[in-house]
């Protein structure tokens, strides 16, 4: 199987060529065509395995191109290094497309510029629980998550393993945001943990696992 198989746009294919993936890693013949579909799912790929076009590509496909609503995909990683490299195979993926991609990096820069209208300017936002929660706390919340449509969490067994109690607040409080339409769940986790698979079980209706 190939990228073609999965009716992925030729411009991605494009994009995915230039950076050297030509053929589908395992994670990504299994992952993709299931986001593709619209199905929530948790995946159990080790970081190396191509984890992270295999949910990329199906969320720049979803996005298609910018629509001026304010974020519409949401990528929580672990670390802001992480992110970071999140941040780049994103633009390099999405070439072409317009798609505004932002990361939260500086807490007091985003505050200023998150405030009223301003998170219209961009459709995907990859940043840390840590950072995302501090401005929805804001009163205001400094960042609106109500247009958001998809959500990854990237590397999930370690989200929850670090104050496990904390990272499930912190969930509970960003799904409480993007409440009011019908997003879905993405979770990525290197390790099979049954404390992601049972947050999962519960949260995520139609879930498919899969595992590489
Ligand atoms: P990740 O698991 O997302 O951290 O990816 C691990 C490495 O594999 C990264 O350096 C990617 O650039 C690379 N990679 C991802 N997908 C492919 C692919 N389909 N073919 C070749 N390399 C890939």
């Amino acid at each position: 199987k190939t990228f073609y198989d999965f009716k992925v746009d030729p411009d991605i294919i494009e994009n995915l060529q230039k950076c050297n993936f030509e053929e589908p890693t395992p994670i990504q013949k299994q992952a993709v065509p299931l986001m593709l579909e619209g199905r929530q799912i948790l995946a159990c790929a080790p970081t190396g395995s191509g984890k992270t076009a295999a949910f990329l590509v199906p969320i720049i496909m979803h996005l298609k191109g910018p629509e001026r609503k304010g974020f519409r995909a949401l990528i929580l990683c672990p670390t802001r290094e992480l992110a970071k490299q999140t941040q780049r195979e994103c633009v390099r993926l999405s070439e072409g497309r317009g798609l505004r991609i932002h990361i939260i990096s500086k807490i007091k820069k985003a505050l200023t510029q998150y405030g009223s209208s301003s998170s219209q300017k961009f459709d995907i936002l990859i940043t840390t629980p840590n950072r995302l929660c501090y401005l929805l706390k804001q009163d205001p919340p400094a960042v609106s998550l109500k247009n958001i449509e998809w959500l990854v969490i990237d590397e999930a067994d370690k989200l929850f393993e670090t104050g496990s109690r904390g990272f499930r607040e912190q969930l509970d409080e960003i799904l409480k945001a993007c409440d009011g339409n019908d997003r879905k769940i993405a979770m990525f986790s290197a390790t099979y943990t049954p404390v992601v698979a049972k947050w999962c079980v519960h949260n995520m209706k139609g879930l498919v696992r899969v595992t590489v």
